[in-house]
């Protein structure tokens, strides 16, 4: 196959060269209600056009990727105490995988779970594209099944105004959970 960035034949859909050149995750921080970190590693606008490949099966292996260079790495580095739940913010399939998941799952240490499908939005709201006005007038309907772990790491793939994130985070207090930060793979503040 060719890489999508640079045309060369490679083994994967972005090649190494890429990855390293253009995929180089920051770490962005934003905070939510006053308190909440929210971390992402990479501007939306520097990586749109991988984001617009969400909804295709092309987005699959393109996630996997992002998520191999950004939050697989994060994962690693991390300092923790106890076991800490990862939550993505649902994280239900659409046209064959769940981009949330895909981030999640990426995540691979022995203190982090990733509790699947533990974080359902039952509004049926589609934000994107949709002004804050609307999403104001349009809340998200979070409902938490239940797991064991107390601390929560929040994943969700792009960041906007942050009211998802600020729904997701009220539905787990209200379940005594404490969400230690958010993590994003793309900021779109200001976009
Ligand atoms: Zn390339």
């Amino acid at each position: 196959m060719k890489c999508l960035l640079c045309e060369q034949y490679a083994l994967t859909h972005i090649c190494k060269e890429c990855q390293k050149l253009h995929l180089l995750p920051s770490r962005y921080k934003r905070k939510i209600q006053g308190k909440v970190k929210v971390y992402s590693f990479y501007r939306y606008k520097d990586i749109e056009p991988l984001l617009f490949t969400k909804h295709t099966d092309l987005g699959y292996y393109i996630y996997s990727i992002l998520a191999s260079v950004s939050f697989a790495i994060f994962a690693k580095e991390l300092e923790i105490d106890g076991d800490v739940a990862v939550i993505a913010v649902d994280d239900r399939v659409k046209n064959g995988y769940s981009h949330t998941s895909i981030l999640a799952s990426s995540m691979q240490k022995k203190a982090l779970r990733y509790r699947v499908a533990a974080l359902r939005d039952y509004s049926n709201t589609v934000y994107s594209g949709k002004n804050f006005q609307y999403r104001l007038l349009h809340p998200r309907e979070f409902v938490l099944k239940e797991f064991k772990e107390r601390k929560v790491i929040l994943v969700d793939d792009i960041l906007t105004t942050g009211l998802t994130l600020t729904a997701a985070i009220n539905s787990l207090k209200e379940q005594n959970k404490e969400v230690l930060f958010c993590l994003t793979l793309a900021d779109a503040q200001g976009k």
